[in-house]
C-alpha cells in the first residue's frame, strides 16, 4: 500500500475545530491513518512512503460544488446548447468535471443533466477510466410542462402524481443518487416569475414519497416562499436558490431541518451578470431586480443556523465553485463557515459525509493543499498546490496541448 505524508502544514480540517498549524497528516493508500501535531520524521520505510514538506501550506478537504449541470452553457455565444449532439454535450460536461477536479473540487453535486451523463461519468470516474471528481449525480431535470427549465436538453416535463412516480422510478432505476424537481419559475427561461408556484403538492408528495422509499434524497429548485412552503409540506429534503424566502419560509426550513443550497452569486456576480457577458435581456434583468431579496434570504437562513451547501449553478465549476465560496463570504459567512459549506456540509448533503468532507482519520484522502491562508483570505482556495483523490495525487499542471474550456465553448 502506497503511504502519502503532508508534513510542515496547518490543518484546516473543516469539522468546526480551528486551524491547527504545524501538523502532520499520513494517508494510508486511500484513506486518513493519522493527524497530529509536530513534523514528520524520516524512519526506516517498509514499502512505498512519499513525503511532502509543505512548507507551511494549508491542508483541507477537497472543496465541492454542490449545485452543478454538466450540460450547461450559459451565457452561450455559439448556442451550442440548442445545436449540438448528445454526444458532443456529453463530451463538453465530462471536460468540465475533470477541470473542476484540477481546480481542487474534489466532488460535483450534478441536480439535472441530459441523458444520465452524470452518472456515466460518475461510473467512468469511479472505475478509473478518467481521473475525475466524485460525482452525486440527480439524472434528469423534472419540471412541470412548460415549467421552469422545460426548454433545456436535461429536462423531463411531467404532470400529475402518476406521471411524477413514473419518471422518478425511472432516475432511480438508472442509479440516481437523489431526485431534482423544479418546484418555481427561475431566472434563465423566458416568460415566466422566478418567484412563481408551478409543481402542486401532490406532485411533489408523489416524488418524494417514491424517492424516499429507496433512500434517496429529494430536492428543489424554489424561487419564491409560496413555492418554497408548498415543496417543505411535500416533505423535500433541500432547497435550491430561494431567491425569496419569508419568515415563514426560513421557520418551516428550520423545523423540517431542511439543507439550503443558495447559488448567490446568481444574482450577486457583477462580472457575469451584464450585458457584455452575452446573457439574453430578461436573465439580467431577473437577476438584477432579485438581488436583494436573495442576498436577504441568505443572511435570513444563516441567522436561523440552516446547513448551508455551496453551489455555483454556471459552468465550468473549475471557476464559478471558487467564486460562489467568495460570493459566500461577502454575503456575511465567515471563511471559516463558507469553507465548512463547500466540504462538510455540502458532502452531507449527498449523504457522503462518513467517507468524506473533513480532515479525519478513517475518512477518505480528497485534500487540497493551499500555500496561503484561506480563513485570512478566502481567494487564497485560488493558490493550489496539491490536490488530492482519495489518496491518489491529482495532476493538476495545465496539460500541453488542451485548449482552456472558456475558448473552446464559449
Ligand atoms: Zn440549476
Amino acid at each position: 500500500m502506497k503511504t502519502t505524508i503532508l508534513t510542515n502544514c496547518t490543518v484546516i480540517d473543516c469539522t468546526g475545530k480551528p486551524a491547527m498549524p504545524d501538523m502532520t497528516v499520513i494517508i494510508d493508500g486511500a484513506k486518513i491513518a493519522e493527524v497530529k501535531p509536530g513534523r514528520y520524521e524520516q524512519e526506516g520505510g517498509q514499502g512505498e512512503v512519499r513525503v511532502f514538506d509543505l512548507e507551511g501550506g494549508y491542508v483541507l478537504p477537497g472543496l465541492w460544488d454542490a449545485h452543478v449541470h454538466l450540460f450547461d452553457l450559459t451565457p452561450d455565444p455559439q448556442h451550442l446548447l440548442s445545436s449540438e449532439s448528445a454526444i458532443d454535450c456529453a463530451i463538453r460536461g465530462g471536460r468540465q468535471a475533470m477541470d473542476a477536479l484540477r481546480a481542487g473540487i474534489t466532488g460535483i453535486r450534478v441536480v439535472g443533466d441530459r441523458e444520465f451523463s452524470d452518472l456515466a461519468w460518475k461510473r467512468a470516474f469511479e472505475d478509473g477510466v478518467f481521473v475525475g471528481p466524485r460525482i452525486y449525480g440527480c439524472g434528469q431535470y423534472i419540471c412541470a410542462t412548460g415549467g421552469h427549465g422545460w426548454e433545456g436538453p436535461n429536462a423531463v416535463q411531467v404532470d400529475g402524481p402518476y406521471e411524477m412516480r413514473k419518471v422518478v422510478r425511472e432516475q432511480l432505476r438508472r442509479g440516481a443518487d437523489g431526485i431534482k424537481l423544479a418546484v418555481t419559475g427561475g431566472i434563465g427561461t423566458a416568460g415566466e416569475s422566478m418567484y412563481e408556484s408551478q409543481f402542486l403538492l401532490d406532485e411533489i408528495r408523489a416524488a418524494t414519497e417514491v424517492a424516499h422509499q429507496k433512500g434517496k434524497r429529494v430536492t428543489v429548485h424554489a424561487g419564491g416562499a409560496g413555492g418554497v412552503k408548498t415543496a417543505i409540506r411535500g416533505r423535500v429534503d433541500c432547497i435550491e436558490h430561494g431567491y425569496y424566502l419569508d419568515d415563514e419560509a426560513i421557520e418551516m426550513m428550520v423545523e423540517n431541518d431542511v439543507f439550503y443550497v443558495p447559488t448567490i452569486r446568481c444574482t450577486q456576480d457583477r462580472d457575469f451578470i451584464n450585458e457584455e457577458s452575452g446573457l439574453p435581456e430578461f436573465f439580467i434583468r431577473k437577476a438584477r431586480a432579485g438581488a436583494r431579496d436573495h442576498l436577504e434570504s441568505l443572511q435570513k437562513a444563516l441567522k436561523a443556523g440552516l446547513r448551508i451547501a455551496s453551489g455555483a449553478d454556471q459552468a465550468p465549476s473549475s471557476e464559478m465553485a471558487l467564486r460562489e465560496i467568495e460570493h459566500l463570504v461577502s454575503a456575511g459567512m465567515t471563511e471559516m463557515a463558507a469553507l465548512r459549506s463547500a466540504t462538510y456540509t455540502s458532502a452531507e448533503l449527498c449523504g457522503l459525509e462518513d467517507q468524506v468532507g473533513t480532515v479525519e482519520i478513517g475518512k477518505l484522502a480528497d485534500l487540497i493543499v493551499v500555500s496561503a491562508n484561506p480563513l485570512e483570505d478566502i481567494s487564497n482556495i485560488r493558490k493550489l498546490r496539491l490536490v488530492l483523490k482519495a489518496g491518489s495525487l491529482v495532476d493538476i499542471k495545465p496539460q500541453e496541448g488542451l485548449v482552456d474550456f472558456s475558448d473552446l465553448f464559449r
